[in-house]
C-alpha cells in the first residue's frame, strides 16, 4: 500500500449564493465539530477565484474575524477532520483546492474509500504525485486524469470508480457539488436559507445557520447546484442501502435527524428497551456525559427509577479517544468526567453508556464511582459489544484492541470490574431505531462486512472477520 489510508470521521458543508459564504461556513462546520477535532477548513469563491483557510485544531482555534473577511465571496465548502494517528499532519487537512484544466477545483470528503488504496497505485503508476496520505486526493486525480468531454463526465466518471463510503462537496466552476456513495453510509442534507443552498453533514449544521432542511442527498445521488438551479444525477448502479447505525448510537448529534429519523429520540428508546431487557436493582440512573445521557435517560424512564447527574464532564478538556497510551487515556478520562460524590454515595448505580471501545472509559468510570462511595456499579450500554472496526469512515481502533472481539460479556464484566454488564443486542438496537435490519451497516457488531476493502496487487480480498463472543448480560 502506497501510504496509510486514513480513517476520516469528518464533516463537510458547503453554501452557494450566499452574502457571506465563509461567515456562513464558519457557522456551519462549528455545528459540526463533534465530527472531527483536529483540523478545520474553509476554500471560497469569488468570481473565478478561490481562497483557502485551513489549519489543524479546532474550528475557533483554526478561524478568527480577520481569516474571515479574507475569504470574500458567494460560494464556500467547510471541512472538519477526524483522522488517525499519523494522519494529522498539516497537508491532510481539507478542503483541498488544485488546479486542473476545468480551472480550481476545491474539495471536502467525509467518509472511507476501502479501494483507496487501489486506486492510488493505479493513478501513480500513471505519474500522479501526492501531496497527502488522504484517500480524497485519488478522487481529483480520477477527475483530473479522466477523458471525458464535460466537467460533470469527467466527475462522474471518477466517481463511478469509487468504492466505500463517500460525501463529497466540491466547488467546480461556478457550482457547487454534492455526492452521496450509493451505499448512503454517512449523512448528507440539502437546506435553503434565503436564496442560498446549503448542503451539510448533518441537519444540526443546517439550523445552526438559521436555514431549512429541504431533503437527503439520496445514496447514489449527485447534486449539482448552479445559477439557483438544483440538478439531481444518479451516476451509479443501485447498491442495498447501509446507513451507519453507529452515527445513532454515538457519532451524530442527538439534534440532528438523521435518514429522517430524530437522533435524540432513537437514544431515548435505545435506553428503554435495555431498561425492559436487562433491568437492575438499583436507586439511580446516570448517564456518561453526553454520548450516554439520552439514553441513560430512556433507561431511567422504563425503570421507573430516577435520573441525576452522577457524572459530570469538565468541559475545557478536548478528547481523549484518539490518545496513543491506555495509561494517559485512563488519566485523560478522569480529566474529563468527575463522579457526584453527592449522587452516588451509599447507592446502587446504574450507568449507561452509548458504547465500549476499549474499555477504557467505562474502567475508569466504574472505579470512579466506587471511590465517590457508589455500594453497587451495573453498567448498561445501549449498543452491542463492538467485536469489528469500521472500514467506512467511523474511527475505531484495530480488532485486538477491541475488548468485545478478546472477551466474551462475563470477562469484560470483571475486567472493567462492574457488578453487572448488559449491552443492547443487534436486534433490540434495531427494534429501538424502529429500522428495518438490512437498510443499515452493522458490521462493527455483527462483522457483516458490506463492502471489503482492496488491496493493490492482491488477488483475494483482505480476510475479514466475523462476529465475535456474541450480545448478552452478565
Ligand atoms: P473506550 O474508552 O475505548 O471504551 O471508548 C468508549 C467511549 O468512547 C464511550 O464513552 C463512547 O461514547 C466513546 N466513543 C465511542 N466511539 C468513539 C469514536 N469513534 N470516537 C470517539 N469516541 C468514541
Amino acid at each position: 500500500m502506497s501510504g496509510p489510508s486514513l480513517r476520516h470521521e469528518c464533516g463537510v458543508f458547503g453554501v452557494i449564493d450566499d452574502v457571506d459564504a465563509a461567515r456562513t461556513c464558519f457557522l456551519g462546520i462549528q455545528a459540526l465539530q463533534h465530527r472531527g477535532q483536529e483540523g478545520a477548513g474553509i476554500v471560497t469563491r469569488e468570481g473565478d477565484a478561490l481562497r483557502v483557510h485551513k489549519g489543524p485544531g479546532r474550528v475557533h482555534e483554526v478561524f478568527d474575524d480577520g481569516a474571515l473577511r479574507g475569504l470574500p465571496g458567494s460560494a464556500a465548502i467547510g471541512h472538519v477532520r477526524y483522522g488517525t494517528a499519523g494522519g494529522s499532519a498539516p497537508s491532510n487537512v481539507q478542503p483541498f483546492v488544485v488546479v486542473t484544466r476545468d480551472g480550481p477545483v476545491a474539495v471536502a470528503h467525509n467518509g472511507n474509500l476501502t479501494n483507496a488504496a487501489v486506486l492510488r497505485a493505479e493513478t501513480e503508476e500513471r505519474g500522479a504525485v501526492y501531496t497527502s496520505t488522504s484517500d480524497t486526493e485519488v478522487i481529483l486525480h480520477l477527475f483530473a486524469g479522466s477523458e471525458q468531454r464535460t466537467v460533470i463526465n469527467r466527475l462522474v466518471d471518477a466517481l463511478r470508480r469509487l468504492e466505500g463510503a463517500f460525501c463529497v462537496v466540491m466547488l467546480i466552476g461556478q457550482r457547487l457539488v454534492a455526492v452521496r456513495d450509493p451505499w448512503g453510509f454517512r449523512p448528507l442534507v440539502v437546506g435553503r436559507r434565503g436564496d442560498a443552498w446549503i448542503v451539510a453533514s448533518e441537519t444540526a449544521a443546517i439550523d445552526a445557520v438559521r436555514g431549512e432542511v429541504v431533503r437527503e442527498v439520496e445514496p447514489g445521488e449527485l447534486v449539482v447546484i448552479e445559477d439557483g438551479a438544483v440538478e439531481s444525477i444518479r451516476p451509479f448502479g443501485r447498491q442495498p442501502r447501509k446507513a451507519c447505525i453507529f452515527e445513532y448510537v454515538y457519532f451524530a448529534r442527538p439534534d440532528s435527524t438523521l435518514f429522517g429519523y430524530d437522533v435524540y429520540g432513537a437514544r431515548v428508546r435505545m435506553g428503554e428497551v435495555l431498561a425492559r431487557a436487562f433491568p437492575a436493582k438499583a436507586d439511580v440512573v446516570v448517564g456518561v456525559p453526553s454520548g450516554g445521557e439520552p439514553a441513560a435517560l430512556g433507561y431511567a424512564r422504563a425503570s421507573g427509577l430516577p435520573f441525576a447527574h452522577g457524572l459530570v464532564r469538565n468541559p475545557g478538556v478536548g478528547r481523549t479517544f484518539l490518545d496513543p497510551s491506555a495509561r494517559s487515556r485512563e488519566g485523560g478520562v478522569r480529566q474529563k468526567l468527575a463522579a457526584v460524590s453527592g449522587v452516588v454515595r451509599g447507592q446502587r448505580v446504574v450507568v449507561v453508556d452509548d458504547s465500549i471501545v476499549r474499555g477504557t472509559t467505562s474502567q475508569a468510570i466504574v472505579r470512579m464511582l466506587r471511590e465517590a462511595g457508589a455500594r453497587e456499579v451495573h453498567l448498561r450500554i445501549s449498543s452491542p459489544p463492538m467485536t469489528g472496526p469500521c472500514f467506512y469512515g467511523i474511527d475505531t481502533p484495530d480488532r485486538d484492541q477491541l475488548v468485545a472481539a478478546r472477551m466474551d460479556v462475563p470477562r469484560i464484566r470483571a475486567l472493567l470490574d462492574a457488578d453487572s454488564l448488559a449491552y443492547l443486542s443487534v436486534e433490540l438496537l434495531r427494534e429501538a431505531l424502529g429500522m428495518a435490519g438490512p437498510g443499515t451497516c452493522d458490521a462493527c457488531f455483527t462483522g457483516d462486512y458490506p463492502l471489503q476493502p482492496a488491496v493493490p496487487g492482491a488477488t483475494a480480498q483482505v480476510p475479514l472477520f466475523g462476529p465475535a463472543p456474541g450480545a448478552g448480560a452478565e
